[in-house]
């Protein structure tokens, strides 16, 4: 094998199946020996722990205004900030207090991940991916996908010069075929559905052993980049957590990492180790992990998508049953709404605080009324949701039932006679 066990990947140790607990060495590698079970990085970072510099408030606000700050908490080189890449991460944190008062609330912020270089938070996960990618030997940089992590991957690659290939299901918006097409590389649509595109990509990384498909055979790396978006909204609080976070759910890691994030925090003291509930957001037509958490059940049972929310449609989801632990562990919920809701919770979003999100964000904005209606999200409590992509990527969803208010000739008197005024 041409790929090299990683000598500089940071404060990373090993890797360790999050089934069974057996340790693996830390290299291009996403499968536990024993069980199959997915593997997940190991870190040495705490002072007890020794070995890597100590990460304090002071070193992080002391980094780069992107996702590096956090490079000590990353499987990634120590001059990462130093090779090209997309330097995601940073967006902004906005109080949302006329978006609060519709729906009743008292303090309520969105984290909007529009804000990245791809415009979504995708832009996160590959960065941290195409720098264990290299240091690992990889040439390629690869996935299969269900729109935003082909924007990103592209990009990335390009921003890198390297070579990417990249696999969407042939229904995408067209919006994120072009914006994916525009980087150049390898671009390939395939008649079938995520979970169909999902399992070629395992195909082909089984025969191109220098190909790294960043959210299959180096998922455990990619999962990481995620941890970002929960520093950061501790950070930007003032280094403290929110009461309450909804978050939407695809495979369910962009979750689970916040989790990780918010106790990685508690763990190296950077903030208080207080109580904090984790919601997550479906939508109806792919909601398989909400589906089994109302039901009880440990195991997500699969589904075929059917849904406006074509980024979050994952119906067999990788991390379903590691969100099921977080939220049952937090007291939190998993909430779907139907695509008539998503519609409208980017109208709400849109016009109480100009901020114009993709589908998954109007899964988020949609789930949290539910949950606040439904007396699941405690309305008095500090909440933070996530905007985790960007309106024009999925402008068909909105373009049926928004347009102006008026179309009149270019006279004063055809002005007054619409009653504008
Ligand atoms: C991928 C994606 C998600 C969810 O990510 P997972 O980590 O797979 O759950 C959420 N929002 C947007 C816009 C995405 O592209
Ligand atoms: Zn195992």
């Amino acid at each position: 094998m041409a790929l090299s066990p990683a000598s500089n990947l940071g404060p990373a140790v090993g890797l360790i199946c999050r089934e069974c607990g057996t340790a693996a060495e830390l290299g291009p590698r996403y499968a536990c020996d024993q069980c199959f079970g997915p593997l997940e990085i190991e870190y040495r970072f705490t002072r007890t722990e020794g070995a890597h510099p100590e990460i304090t408030r002071a070193s992080i606000e002391a980094g780069p205004r992107n996702i590096w700050r956090y490079r000590g908490l990353l499987p990634v080189p120590d001059q990462v900030a130093e090779t090209p890449n997309t330097e995601p991460g940073f967006t902004r944190l906005v109080r949302a207090d006329q978006l609060a008062e519709s729906l009743g609330m008292s303090r309520l912020w969105v984290k909007d991940d529009s804000g990245n270089p791809t415009h979504s938070f995708k832009d996160r996960v590959v960065a941290v991916a195409l720098a264990a990618a290299r240091e690992l030997g990889f040439k390629v940089l690869a996935c299969p996908s269900t729109g935003n992590l082909a924007n990103a991957v592209a990009a990335a690659a390009a921003r890198a010069g390297i070579r990417s290939a990249v696999f969407v299901p042939s229904n995408l918006e067209s919006q994120k075929i072009i914006t994916t097409a525009v980087y150049g590389g390898t671009f390939v649509t395939v008649d079938g559905n995520y979970d169909d595109v999902n399992r070629l990509a395992s195909e082909i990384a089984g025969e191109q052993e220098d190909w790294a498909f960043v959210n299959v055979n180096v998922r455990p790396y990619y999962a990481e980049g995620s941890k970002t978006l929960g520093y950061e909204i501790a950070e930007q609080l003032g280094w403290r957590l929110p009461d309450q976070i909804v978050v939407p759910v695809a495979s369910g890691s962009q979750l689970t990492k916040i989790d990780k994030a918010f106790q990685e925090f508690i763990k190296l003291g950077l903030v208080e180790d207080r109580p904090y509930k984790v919601f997550g957001a479906q939508a109806t037509g792919c909601s398989p992990v909400a589906a089994a958490f109302k039901g009880g059940h440990d195991v997500v049972r699969p589904v075929k998508p059917d849904t406006l929310a074509k980024s979050l449609a994952i119906g067999n989801p990788a991390d379903g049953p590691y969100v099921l632990d977080v939220v049952r562990r937090t007291g939190g919920a998993v909430e779907d709404i139907d695509d008539a809701e998503v519609v409208e919770g980017i109208r709400l979003l849109a016009r109480t605080e100009g901020i114009f999100g993709e589908t998954a964000g109007g899964v988020t904005v949609g789930c949290l009324s539910k949950l606040v209606r439904t007396g699941q999200l405690d309305p008095e409590a500090e909440t933070v949701i996530i905007n985790s992509g960007d309106g024009l990527k999925t402008l068909d969803a909105v373009a049926p039932v928004v347009g102006p208010s008026a179309n009149i000739a270019p006279s004063l008197e055809a002005f007054r006679a619409a009653g504008l005024a």
